[in-house]
């Protein structure tokens, strides 16, 4: 039976990607090695690294001046490089879910940090959308796309100071104004390879500015200046991400994705919204193409393990809600299929029926 794979992070990849992932493990370019097994500053890792940032820069037409790096850790050690960088005095941060709060906790530790708007009053549910950003704030930071409440920001805000993003699972999937940013950072393992990785893309002329002294392997500069090789990236999961977005490039962009994110998102939201056993989490108007984040009704609370079960039973796998939410959760990135959507739709639709007969 074919499966489809709503896991929200680490996620489903394209099985291209696996296989070609998996080849490169077992000999790479039939050299009689694993990639594994090659140094970082081989000549056969090297031109891997440079495609992929070189496709990073191509796929979001990233301007000159910014610098893309594949580092290891995850977001999380963003959360902490972002003020360490940039954050001189005073820094915004827009409160929209835990990944938000847990940046704001750790900007703390290095200024005064701004909270200018949060919708933890309706339990995330919502993207503030009014809100006053301090002119003298060093950076906005926001998450783009709130990957355990299902909501998303799917444009770039004007502010009047630079923005940071969080766009761990969301990048790759739209366009972006990446002119907007002083810093877009993630964990690859929701859109772009397996966990290990991440990636910043930084504009060099935010750099450098703050007065404190920072530990080489925080620092960005440090790793801009060693070409993302301060100290040894994780290679495989750098090959992987090149591979996928070798992939994105091939389907047509960032553009393709954002086409076929909407169609996925339309066929489920539809359902839920249609499907009396259900009811979506998010506000309308913020609903994440990403995430789609959904609860039994009122009266049907008791069939939800059911419903996991029976959406497995069918190939649809893993759409169980995050603990803090509950209900379930669709992870849809990039490598989902418009069947695999379609799928989950038949499935709530055929539960419905099972439930009524
Ligand atoms: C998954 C996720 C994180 C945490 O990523 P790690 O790589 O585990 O540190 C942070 N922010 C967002 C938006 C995420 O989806």
């Amino acid at each position: 039976m074919k499966k489809y794979n709503f896991n929200a992070g680490p996620s489903m990849l394209p099985h291209e990607v696996v296989e070609q992932t998996a080849a490169a493990v077992l000999d790479y370019n039939g050299m009689g090695l694993s990639l594994m097994e090659l140094s970082h500053r081989s000549s056969e890792f090297k031109p891997i690294l440079d495609e992929a940032r070189a496709l990073m820069k191509e796929l979001l037409d990233v301007p000159r001046g910014y610098e893309v790096l594949f580092l290891g850790g995850g977001a999380s050690m963003h959360f902490c490089m972002v003020p360490f960088n940039l954050l001189g005095c005073k820094a915004a941060y827009l409160n929209t879910g835990t990944w938000s709060t847990k940046a704001i906790k750790e900007a703390r530790l290095f200024g005064n940090v701004v909270e200018v708007a949060s919708s933890a009053d309706r339990d995330f549910s919502y993207i503030p959308k009014a809100f006053d950003i301090p002119a003298d704030a060093d950076y906005l930071h926001v998450t783009s796309n709130n990957t355990i409440y299902g909501t998303q920001l799917r444009r770039d805000l004007d502010s009047p100071v630079p923005l940071v993003a969080d766009m761990s699972s969301d990048i790759l999937s739209r366009p972006v104004d990446v002119s907007k940013y002083s810093c877009i950072y993630g964990g690859a393992q929701k859109n772009l390879a397996q966990s290990g990785l991440s990636f910043v893309i930084v504009r060099e002329s935010a750099l450098g500015k703050v007065s404190r002294t920072i530990p080489s392997i925080l620092d960005y500069r440090v790793h801009i200046a060693n070409g993302s090789m301060f100290n040894t990236p994780p290679t495989l999961p750098v090959y992987t991400a090149l591979c996928n977005l070798r992939w994105v490039k091939a389907q047509g962009g960032v553009a393709a994705m954002e086409r076929r994110a909407a169609e996925r998102a339309a066929i489920v939201y539809d359902e839920i919204d249609r499907n009396p056993l259900f009811r979506g989490t998010a506000a309308d108007e913020d609903r994440s193409f990403m995430n789609i984040d959904f609860v039994m009704s009122p009266g049907y609370e008791d069939l939800e393990q059911r419903f996991v079960e029976y959406a497995a039973e069918r190939g649809v796998v893993a759409i169980k809600g995050h603990r803090t939410v509950g209900g379930f959760r669709a992870s849809c990135y990039n490598a989902m299929p418009l069947e695999g959507a379609k799928a989950l739709a038949a499935c709530m639709r055929d539960f419905e029926n099972e439930i009524n007969r």
